[in-house]
C-alpha cells in the first residue's frame, strides 16, 4: 500500500511540475510577444503629455524675477510623445533618469547633482518609460528624438532613445560633446546620442513627416541651438511646445529674460519670431515649465488630437 501511495504522490508532483512548467513558458511567451507588439499607428496625429515631475527653484534671481512676480516658484516638467501616422517622436525627457529611482505610487523627492556640484530637487511619481508602456509604446517604437535643448532637466532619459533618429542643431550638439560642460549639463544622460543616427537641422523650420503637422522650429538664445516644436492637431488646432523660450508666464508678462541664457539678445529675437509664428498659425503656446498651465493639461493615457 505504502509503495502505491508513494507512486501516486510522485505522479501527482510530476504532473504539477509539468503544469507549472507549461504555465511559466506560456506566460513568458505572452510577455515577449507583448514586447514585440508594435503599437498601431493612429489615423491622425496625437499628442500625449507625460508628467516628468516637478522641479523646485530656490533662486528666482536667475530668471530676473522676484518671488512676488510668480504665483509659484515650482516648475512642471513635461515630456511629450507625438504619434503621427508615419512615425513617433519624443520631445524632451525630464530631469530624473528612470533607472535612478523606483516608483512608489507617490511623489518622491530626488536630488540631482550636476557636474559642478550644484544640486537640484525634483519630485517624481512616474517614470517616462512606465508612462510609455502604459499606452503600449516602448523606446524601440520611437523613430525620432528631439530635445528643446541640452540642459539636464530635458535630457534625463535621452539615452533610452539612442536608437531613434536624433534631430538637433549643430550648436547644441557641439556643446553636448565638446568636452567643456557648464553646470546645467548632465553628460551621462545623453552620452549614447553621440552614436545615434543624427539629422543636423539647418533651416529655421524642419518638417519631420513632410506634411506640415510636426515642425521643429529654431529658437536659439537659451542655448546655441534651442528649438521649439509645432504640432498641428485636427481637433485641438496648433500647439507650440515652448522648450525654455520662457520658464514662467511672468517672463512674458514682465518682459524678462533669464540671466543664464547663452545669448539674451538671441532669446529676445526668438521670442519675437515665435510670436509671429503663433500669430500666423493661430497656434497656442504651452510653456513647458509653467506649473499651473501644465496642471490643466490632459495627461497620458489621454491625448490631444
Ligand atoms: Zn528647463
Amino acid at each position: 500500500m505504502l509503495t502505491k501511495r508513494c507512486i501516486a504522490q510522485f505522479l501527482i508532483s510530476v504532473a504539477l511540475a509539468a503544469a507549472l512548467f507549461v504555465a511559466t513558458r506560456s506566460s513568458g511567451q505572452a510577455a515577449s510577444s507583448a514586447a514585440q507588439h508594435k503599437p498601431q499607428a493612429p489615423r491622425s496625429v496625437r499628442l500625449y503629455v507625460f508628467d516628468c515631475g516637478v522641479l523646485h527653484n530656490a533662486d528666482m534671481g536667475r530668471f530676473n524675477l522676484k518671488k512676488e512676480d510668480v504665483t509659484t516658484t515650482d516648475m512642471s516638467m513635461g515630456c511629450f510623445l507625438i504619434a503621427h501616422p508615419k512615425g513617433n517622436l519624443i520631445w524632451d525627457t525630464g530631469a530624473v533618469p528612470d533607472g535612478s529611482w523606483t516608483p512608489t505610487g507617490k511623489f518622491v523627492t530626488q536630488h540631482v547633482t550636476l557636474p559642478d556640484g550644484q544640486t537640484r530637487e525634483a519630485d517624481v511619481d512616474k517614470t517616462l518609460g512606465g508612462q510609455l508602456t502604459e499606452i503600449g509604446y516602448s523606446p524601440a517604437d520611437i523613430n525620432y528624438l528631439a530635445l528643446s535643448h541640452y540642459h539636464y532637466d530635458h535630457t534625463a532619459n535621452a539615452n533610452q532613445f539612442a536608437g531613434a533618429t536624433w534631430l538637433v542643431r549643430q550648436g547644441d550638439r557641439d556643446a553636448m560633446f565638446g568636452g567643456k560642460y557648464s553646470g546645467s549639463l548632465q553628460p551621462s544622460t545623453f552620452s549614447q546620442l553621440q552614436k545615434s543616427k543624427t539629422i543636423i537641422l539647418k533651416d529655421d523650420e524642419y518638417d519631420v513627416f513632410g506634411d506640415g503637422a510636426v515642425i521643429v522650429k529654431s529658437a536659439p538664445g537659451h542655448t546655441q541651438g534651442h528649438q521649439v516644436l509645432y504640432v498641428k492637431l485636427a481637433k485641438t488646432g496648433g500647439i507650440v511646445l515652448s522648450g525654455d523660450l520662457y520658464h514662467y508666464p511672468a517672463e512674458m508678462k514682465l518682459d524678462r529674460v533669464p540671466t543664464f541664457e547663452y545669448s539674451q539678445d538671441e532669446t529676445r529675437a526668438s521670442r519675437k519670431s515665435v510670436n509671429a509664428f503663433l500669430k500666423k498659425t493661430g497656434a497656442q503656446l504651452w510653456i513647458q515649465h509653467d506649473f499651473e498651465g501644465f496642471a490643466k493639461l490632459k495627461k497620458s493615457p489621454q491625448f490631444y488630437e
